[in-house]
């Protein structure tokens, strides 16, 4: 099978030239006085996307490595977590903290739907001694955005520790970790920063590090080990181990551009995209998974298909025929979704109506009544004072 024109999905996807060419610099020794000094300039850069005074670790392994860690790191035996899920990665949140022996008290609303500020309050009210609260920024499974401008004040205003997957928002959603009073954020190079998957960013506030060193038993000598970057990284520019020198290269790259161009600049992109990536599908009579446009996600579009739908077929003969690889629904959401990506270089009128125009063409070949151009044209229209 030839390799797609054009990746539209949900991360990773296509990387800007620059991005390709610092990946494949020379590979260096991790101890070289040069890597060392990008390393600490990539740490920095990293601390500006998240908009943090706090410690950013670069931890070596995917973003569910970086989830992972919080976890391990902060939650032990009987430590009480408020555990908010709107989909599928806040359950993972749960999963991990119950594995970790806390005592989680989840607060689930529906997976079309957002956590409310007002519940996360109340809950917190109910169950006193909440140690740690776990959300999720954007959960992409669902393309919907939660709260977490309100949400983190809340958890500091009752003396809970927030853990936050920013993953799918650092680079395209406004993502604000002091201001919001995030402790601990993650994120990975790999979806709106628009990089290359196999790294994961840690923001660390003091009280969690705090936290973590305050254990009967903190997390030392682990893969899973943030406390381990603070004493060797942080604290003596050692490291734990070796590091991926080569994506560090690559998220140092995508940091960089993403920071040239603004990162209000990017996200006012990556929300005008989207908006037209909603006309458009609505256009082809789609409804929207997201109950609400206020709580859609910017670098995604996911739409729920219509009963009898051929989902599977016409994702199929886009990706086969046309070269245009899109994604369908994860896990329990498998054949209810198509999920549409417009993030990092996809987040562009010419990829967006390039998308939206085979993903026409090929619900046409497999009998579904469509106007040809109609998702197209509906997305244009809201594009006319795009400037480069
Ligand atoms: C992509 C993503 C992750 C990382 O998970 P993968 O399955 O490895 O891609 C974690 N959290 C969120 C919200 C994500 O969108």
């Amino acid at each position: 099978m030839g390799w797609p024109h054009l990746t539209m999905a949900t991360g990773p996807g296509d990387v800007t030239d620059r991005t390709l060419r610092d990946h494949a610099r020379q590979v260096t020794y991790h101890y070289d006085p040069a890597f060392i000094d990008f390393f600490a300039r990539t740490t920095e850069l990293a601390k500006h996307a998240f908009e943090t005074a706090n410690d950013v670790v670069i931890m070596q392994g995917e973003v569910v490595l970086g989830m992972e860690a919080a976890v391990a790191s902060l939650v032990g035996p009987g430590d009480r977590v408020l555990t908010l899920i709107s989909g599928i990665y806040g359950r993972w949140f749960k999963t991990l903290c119950d594995r970790a022996g806390a005592e989680t008290n989840p607060l689930e609303v529906s997976p079309h739907d957002a956590v409310d500020p007002d519940a996360v309050r109340a809950a917190l009210r109910a169950h006193p001694g909440v140690k740690f609260l776990t959300a999720v920024h954007s959960e992409m499974p669902s393309g919907t955005l939660n709260p977490v401008d309100q949400i983190g004040p809340i958890a500091r205003e009752f003396g809970a520790i927030s853990i936050v997957d920013a993953s799918a928002s650092v680079g395209g959603e406004a993502f604000h970790t002091d201001a919001w009073a995030v402790d601990v954020a993650i994120a990975g190079p790999q979806k709106c920063l628009g990089g290359v998957p196999g790294l994961s960013m840690l923001s660390v506030s003091p009280a969690a590090w705090a936290a973590m060193e305050s254990r009967p038993a903190p997390l030392r000598d682990s893969y899973l080990s943030v406390l381990d970057w603070r004493e060797s990284w942080i604290a003596r520019r050692r490291f734990p181990y070796t590091i991926s020198v080569s994506l560090v290269y690559a998220l140092e790259s995508v940091l960089a551009q993403t920071l040239d161009e603004g990162l209000a600049h990017r996200v006012a992109r990556h929300s005008t995209i989207a908006r037209a990536a909603r006309a458009g599908v609505r256009a082809l009579g789609f409804e929207l998974w997201p109950a609400r446009d206020e709580i859609a996600a910017t670098a995604i579009t996911v739409v729920r298909v219509p009963d009898g739908f051929p989902e599977a077929r016409v994702r199929q003969d886009m990706r086969d025929r046309y070269g245009v690889m899109v994604a369908g629904g994860l896990g329990e959401f498998a054949g209810q979704q198509i999920r549409l990506g417009h993030m990092a270089t996809g987040a562009h009128p010419v990829k967006l109506a390039a998308q939206l125009a085979v993903l026409e063409r090929s619900m046409a070949n497999a009998g579904v009544r469509v106007s040809l151009g109609a998702g197209v044209s509906a997305a244009m229209n809201l594009l006319g004072d795009w400037r480069a």
